[in-house]
């Protein structure tokens, strides 16, 4: 086994990244700046991060015989999803430093562990999750206290981006959800009053320093992230301190190594409330690639390469639109047609940023693009435009 305090890797050794999405990719692109080369290893050759890497592992994610070479080839693995087998990071961790480690992904794959871990830490954080109450049967739905509606059944594994969950407001609504998700585990959250949603991204290097971004305010729309603000309009100087002193708290206690997302919910009484977390960069974090010192992706391959962490200072204002397949329809239509990216990237601040994808599907993430301006109004009036252009 590893000591944490092993000597850095440096460029041009290898990076090696567990899963082929468009976290992989910008992963890839960041870790290549500095000069790493990097190997990928997903299943689909068709992939985003693929067509980047230096080398491409076509191989089940538990395929031990793919795990073992990405191993012996990267001085380091990391993972760009946090659905990764929490068992394949064990068998690289038996050969190579991997970040994060096997333990704390398998916190964040878990929304009861995840839940159980936050009320952990509370006493450190400051910060408490959703009232809940687990549905493993039907005789836990005759249990649920009236308090706890109207709420909202997720499954406990595999949700993101809004599925796996349904809105109840009676206990038959409850068993009717959990009859349709065919019984899997699920935890039943109480509906609270958001008045905004906020994340906050942290770091850990190997050393134990730790370090935390500017807050992001983010919108969803249909359950996916549609825009992230940063500063965030609505975000006061004390929510911040307390979202950051949190993610802290959090990122400490769980001895993480590596990026770390922590999503928050604002109450209408203004009071902070700790929703879930990602194991790795995330997608209301892509506003640090135009804006901040170091980005993300950058940020996780110096902490897996236990280099210096980098400066987290954001040096403009700024917005992020997430492109879906969507805006490559018109209206109804099922016939794709080319979005008008010249006139978006003719708007003040633009960083457009496609992820190589070639089948647009509706709901399907295929960009982003970063507005970045002197200040926040002018980022957020190319916003305005981009989204008028965008249809
Ligand atoms: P996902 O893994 O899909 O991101 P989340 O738990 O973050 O799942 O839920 C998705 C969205 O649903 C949140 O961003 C928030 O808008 C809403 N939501 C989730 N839980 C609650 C809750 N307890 N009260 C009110 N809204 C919630
Ligand atoms: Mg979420």
């Amino acid at each position: 086994k590893f000591h944490p305090f092993i000597p850095s890797a440096t460029p041009p050794s290898w990076l090696g990244v567990m899963g082929g999405g468009q976290l992989g990719r910008m992963f890839v692109h960041a870790a290549q700046m500095m000069g790493f080369k990097v190997a990928v290893l997903e299943p689909a050759r068709d992939c985003p991060a693929g067509h980047a890497s230096d080398h491409l592992i076509c191989a089940d994610y538990s395929d031990e015989k793919a795990l073992a070479e990405l191993a012996a080839q990267c001085v380091a693995v990391t993972t760009e999803f946090e659905n990764v087998p929490a068992q394949s990071l064990a068998f690289l961790a038996d050969r190579t430093f991997v970040a994060p480690s096997s333990a704390c992904v398998s916190i964040a794959q878990d929304r009861i562990a995840e839940k159980r871990f936050f009320i952990e830490c509370a006493a450190k954080s400051g910060v408490l999750p959703a009232p809940h109450h687990i549905v493993a049967s039907d005789a836990d739905i005759d249990a649920i206290p009236d308090a706890l509606l109207p709420s909202i059944l997720k499954t406990v594994r595999l949700g993101y981006d809004g599925k796996g969950q349904a809105r109840v407001t009676t206990r038959e609504e409850v068993r009717a959800a959990f009859g349709k998700m065919n019984g899997v585990l699920c935890i039943l959250e109480k509906m609270l009053p958001l008045a905004y949603e906020v994340s906050v991204l942290a770091a850990r290097g190997a050393d134990g320093n730790s370090v935390v971004y500017p807050i992001a305010e983010n919108v969803h729309r249909d359950g996916i992230l549609f825009t992230t603000t940063v500063p965030g309009p609505n975000v006061t100087a004390e929510c911040a301190g307390k979202a950051q002193a949190a993610a802290l708290a959090i990122i400490e206690q769980l001895g993480y190594v590596g990026v770390l997302c922590i999503e928050f919910f604002v109450l209408q009484d203004g009071s902070l409330v700790v929703n879930e977390m990602a194991p790795r960069p995330h997608n209301s974090g892509h506003y640090t690639i135009d804006a901040c010192v170091t980005s993300q992706f950058a940020q996780q391959a110096r902490a897996m390469a236990r280099l210096p962490l980098g400066e987290v200072r954001q040096h403009s204002p700024a917005v992020m639109l997430n492109i879906l397949g969507d805006v490559w329809f018109d209206g109804d239509s099922d016939e794709p047609r080319e979005p008008a990216w010249d006139k978006v990237l003719a708007l003040p601040g633009a960083n457009l940023h496609l992820y190589g994808k070639d089948d647009p599907r509706r709901g399907r993430k295929m960009g982003h693009v970063t507005f970045v301006a002197p200040t926040l109004e002018q980022a957020q009036a190319s916003l305005q435009a981009a989204c008028a252009i965008l249809g």
